[in-house]
């Protein structure tokens, strides 16, 4: 018994040295991406279930580094909010948006492209006049680009947090509350945010199935968000089933593997012009 408790001892020992040793490792290569130009953005197509058409596209940073390989947000983001550089990573993803956005403006006047937001960039004052100028500077309507933000964001500091997303409502942004669902959200709160629309966490959705029809709160969600006028989003749909259970509910909107995986710029076109959802 000894033994194993110190083996178990050393194995955490283990792990968190594991840890520091890749956060080191991650930092130093991460300090250099953005000169090195290691970043890019894949798009993840968003459906509109009543027309079938695309809708919207969600940016979602890659980092392709020559040592590591390819690198998942879900390792770098924190690490990046750590070291202070989310905040130039963040202006970098809004600027490639809004540049694709004008490439595809002329053809697809009507589609929007969304970013992910941290809450350290809403946290710098300077924060509305920036997104403000360099949307201006790609000359285009302001109403092609939203922002996903999440409800810890918000919790950061509330009040200044509301407050510049309300400008930028007022802008004509579009504003997307994410993973909604896992957080706190209280239903008074919601009704008092500047926000289009929520997009329910796919930990709801990886519930819903056929067996399950009537055991699920996804339903709930979406007719509890539309009487607050807003517009719900679906996010992990992987199955036909999970669609159209999602279309029974009224859901509005769908993003998933089962219409696409993220993918990179060359690739959206050619998917803009040939998908048929309906
Ligand atoms: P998120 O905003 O909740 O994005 C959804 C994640 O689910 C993405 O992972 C997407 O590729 C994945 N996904 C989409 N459809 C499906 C599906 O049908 N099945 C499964 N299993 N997964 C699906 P990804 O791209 O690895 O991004 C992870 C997270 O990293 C994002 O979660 C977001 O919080 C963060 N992130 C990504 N890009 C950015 C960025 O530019 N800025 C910031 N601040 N965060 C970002
Ligand atoms: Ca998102
Ligand atoms: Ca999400
Ligand atoms: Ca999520």
């Amino acid at each position: 018994a000894k033994t194993s408790g110190r083996n178990t001892y050393k194995m955490f020992d283990h792990a968190i040295s594991n840890e520091i040793a890749e956060k080191t490792v991650l930092g130093t290569y991460l300090r250099s991406a953005m000169v090195n130009k290691e970043f890019l953005l894949h798009y993840q197509p968003k459906i509109d279930m009543v027309t079938g058409r695309i809708s919207g596209l969600e940016a979602l940073i890659r980092w392709n580094n020559p040592q590591l390989g390819m690198v998942s947000p879900l390792r770098f983001i924190r690490l990046a909010e750590e070291m202070g550089l989310i905040v130039s990573i963040g202006y970098w993803v809004l600027q490639e948006a809004c540049d694709f956005a004008a490439r595809l403006y002329k053809q697809y006047p009507e589609l929007r492209i969304s970013v992910n937001l941290s809450s350290v960039q809403l946290m710098q004052t300077d924060f509305v006049d920036k997104v403000k100028s360099i949307i201006e500077q790609a000359n285009i309507p302001p109403q092609m680009i939203g922002l996903e933000i999440t409800e810890s964001l918000l919790m950061e500091s509330f009040t200044a947090s509301v407050g510049k997303l309300d400008s930028l409502k007022e802008f004509g942004m579009y504003i997307e509350l994410d993973d909604f669902g896992t957080g706190y959200s209280s239903l008074s709160y919601l009704k008092n945010l500047p926000i289009h629309a929520v997009k329910i966490d796919k930990s709801f959705i990886d519930d819903i199935s056929e067996t399950n029809r009537h055991n699920n709160i996804t339903e709930a969600i979406i007719k509890l968000a539309h009487m607050f006028g807003l517009s719900v989003v679906a996010e992990g749909v992987e199955t036909q089933d999970q669609a159209r259970l999602l279309t029974e509910y009224c859901c509005d909107t769908f993003q998933g593997y089962f219409a696409s995986k993220p993918l990179p710029e060359e690739d959206v076109k050619s998917f803009l012009k040939t998908y048929k959802y309906i």
